[in-house]
């Protein structure tokens, strides 16, 4: 499979050239035209597997779609640490680079300020560990109500770190309609309970 047949925006697949990929990785071209016909996809995927292509470039896609910008963020990238959210905020940067679309990176150890301001500016993606996300919301800066589309990343590891019960606050705050993509390496019972309770119908992918 080709990348021109996964049907993703031009503009994306433009950036793809630039990067220099080739050929999508397993991972892409199983999740990528399920996560384009807004089905839930649960992808069971260790880093290294091009996993975070494989929400980004179809999360970017969709985005496109709809419209330019909008008051109340769009969508959202959950995130474990705060090292892994800059990484998949790099990746949102590579792929999008000639989409129009506004991001903000919402992590701990770094002041309000800056992210209260982007907040306020609008933005269409946030990407976010669990913390930090749910500092805002209580601050009354943030509305979640118009998430169309939200990824978990890296469960197993939000498991580990005992994010579990933020991690299920962030579901309820959002829409019951949004697409949830929802990765991880592996699949403990904890895990399998929350993709139970709020992925509806999902393909599961395993590579
Ligand atoms: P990830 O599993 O998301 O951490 O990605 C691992 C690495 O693979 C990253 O450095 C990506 O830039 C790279 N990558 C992702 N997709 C592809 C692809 N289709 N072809 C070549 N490299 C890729």
């Amino acid at each position: 499979m080709t990348f021109e047949e996964l049907n993703l925006d031009p503009n994306v697949l433009k950036a793809v050239r630039e990067a220099g990929y080739t050929q999508p990785t397993p991972i892409q071209s199983q999740a990528i035209p399920h996560a384009l016909t807004a089905r839930d996809v649960l992808g069971i995927a260790q880093t290294g597997t091009g996993k975070t292509a494989a929400f980004t470039m179809p999360m970017i896609t969709l985005l496109n779609k709809g419209r330019a910008r909008a008051r109340m963020p769009r969508s959202l990238i959950l995130c474990p640490t705060r090292e892994l959210a800059a990484q998949v905020a790099e990746n949102f940067d590579t792929y999008g680079k000639y989409c129009k679309l506004s991001k903000a990176l919402l992590i701990g150890g770094v002041s309000f300020g800056d992210q209260d301001r982007l907040i306020d500016r609008g933005v269409d993606v946030l990407i976010a560990t669990p913390g930090r996300l749910l500092d805002h919301f209580e601050r009354g800066k943030l509305m979640l109500t118009g998430i169309e589309v939200m990824v978990v990343d890296e469960a197993d590891r939000m498991l580990d770190m005992g994010f579990i019960p933020d991690i299920e606050r962030i579901f309820k705050l959002t829409p019951f309609t949004r697409q949830t993509l929802f990765f991880s390496a592996t699949m403990p019972p904890e895990i399998t309970r929350l993709t139970e309770e709020f992925l509806s119908n999902p393909v599961r992918v395993e590579v």
